[in-house]
């Protein structure tokens, strides 16, 4: 399996962190990503810088005006006097129903939802790059891949279409959903991370072509609060096409695994064509936030229970902190490597017309299960002789990623 990642991205170095009124330093750190590529390459995947593919990919998620106030608040913000080394806002509309203001000041608060997402000089730069990272694990199952794992650091699940927020910037799950919806495919976006992914949710909140699915610790008392609660469904066309699964505070790897089962019910009755999982690996019990208590094994379990729904896959890395195990919980995440994966060839034809067939086999109940390994480390971890899902295909080829569409 492909890694994709580059090296600009481990320039972001927030350093403030407001967090019950104390500043503290920002666990988001550089460091994570010599932690999750020993992790990657420990299950067997290789690493790859990804292409440049401008502004476009990003534009199809996030407004302009954002992205124009990303790309230029960290030189405005010195402009003015007295300003902090690093961009934090400490004013935020109380409802977004007003006026936009002009200075760099408003427009902070305007744009970032917390004080967790400190932009400096390098900011944008490797948000971009994570996304650009994003976007090349996605064309890589439209070129035929069974999975691709897109380390993106800084992480997206919290940023909506117009707001930074839990150390996120651009959404890097909603844009390779996004990438993945330009071939027509039917998209299903599993997020494992320990917060619920609200910017995700809120992207796609009106929208039935993508569905998306949480599992969380209970936002009742824990970040993002407002957000992840099990009544929220949807609205206008997207009402039943979003899934929230909060769980108790301490909850472990039964409890993630029995929310996880209902998860895939949910994914199953969509049929989509290719599923993205948002990979927090915050849920895990040494993880510095605490919130769930997923053990490493736990995290194997969920690959397996991942595998089982046999679609073509793109990993976003998401949360996980600095903890000794940080790199044992992807590894125990990962795909197994290429040599063992079942690989799914390219094929000609339609998205359109692989989600009739995949629906047509989901009627009549004759999924196919095949003898060769799939490609997530299940493969690793199953009992012998335990029949397995084959990964569908993905009929879309990179050209039609590039914006060629089916008839
Ligand atoms: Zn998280």
């Amino acid at each position: 399996m492909k890694t994709f990642y580059a090296d600009e991205q481990k320039r972001h170095a927030p350093k403030a962190f407001l967090s019950m009124g104390m500043q503290k330093p920002n666990p988001e750190q550089p460091e994570r990503v010599e932690r999750l590529l020993s992790g990657a390459r420990a299950a067997g995947s290789t690493i790859h810088r990804p292409p440049s593919f401008g502004l476009g990919p990003i534009a199809a998620i996030h407004t302009p005006e954002y992205i124009e106030f990303l790309a230029h608040i960290f030189e405005r913000w010195q402009r003015m006097e007295g300003a902090s080394a690093e961009v934090i806002p400490n004013i935020h509309p109380f409802a977004r129903n007003g006026s936009y203001p002009a200075g760099a000041a408003g427009q902070a608060g305007y744009h970032m939802a917390d004080t967790a997402c400190p932009i400096s000089a390098e900011t944008f730069d490797s948000a971009y790059w994570s996304a650009w990272s994003a976007v090349a694990a996605a064309d890589a199952v439209l070129s035929g891949e069974p999975a691709a794992y897109a380390l993106c650091r800084p992480p997206g699940h919290h940023a909506f279409a117009d707001v930074a927020g839990g150390f996120c910037f651009f959404n890097n799950s909603a844009i390779a959903a996004q990438r993945l919806r330009g071939t027509g495919a039917r998209v299903a976006i599993l997020d494992v991370d320990l917060h619920h992914g609200n910017g995700t949710q809120g992207i796609f909140y009106a929208r039935p072509d993508v569905l998306t699915v949480s599992l969380h610790a209970d936002p009742s008392r824990f970040y993002p609060f407002f957000w992840g609660h099990a009544d929220e469904r949807g609205e206008a066309g997207g009402l039943g096409y979003n899934l929230n699964l909060p769980l108790p505070r301490k909850s472990g790897d039964a409890e993630f695994l029995a929310a996880l089962d209902r998860a895939s019910r949910r994914i199953q009755a969509f049929a989509p064509d290719a599923l993205v999982v948002a990979l927090g690996l915050d849920a895990f019990e040494g993880d510095p936030f605490g919130g769930l208590s997923v053990t490493t094994p736990g995290f194997s379990r969920i690959a397996e229970a991942i595998a089982r729904l046999g679609l073509p896959t793109v990993m976003v890395q998401e949360g996980g902190y600095l903890c000794d195990a940080l790199g044992d919980n992807l590894t125990a995440s990962s795909p197994v490597s290429p040599a063992r994966a079942d690989r799914i060839r390219p094929q000609r034809g339609c998205a359109r017309r692989d989600r009739t067939e995949a629906r047509h086999r989901a009627a009549s109940g004759s999924w196919r299960f095949a003898s060769a390994s799939p490609h997530w480390s299940a493969a690793r971890t199953s009992a012998p002789g335990r029949r397995r899902h084959r990964p569908r295909h993905l009929p879309a080829s990179a050209k039609a990623a590039s914006g060629a569409r089916c008839r």
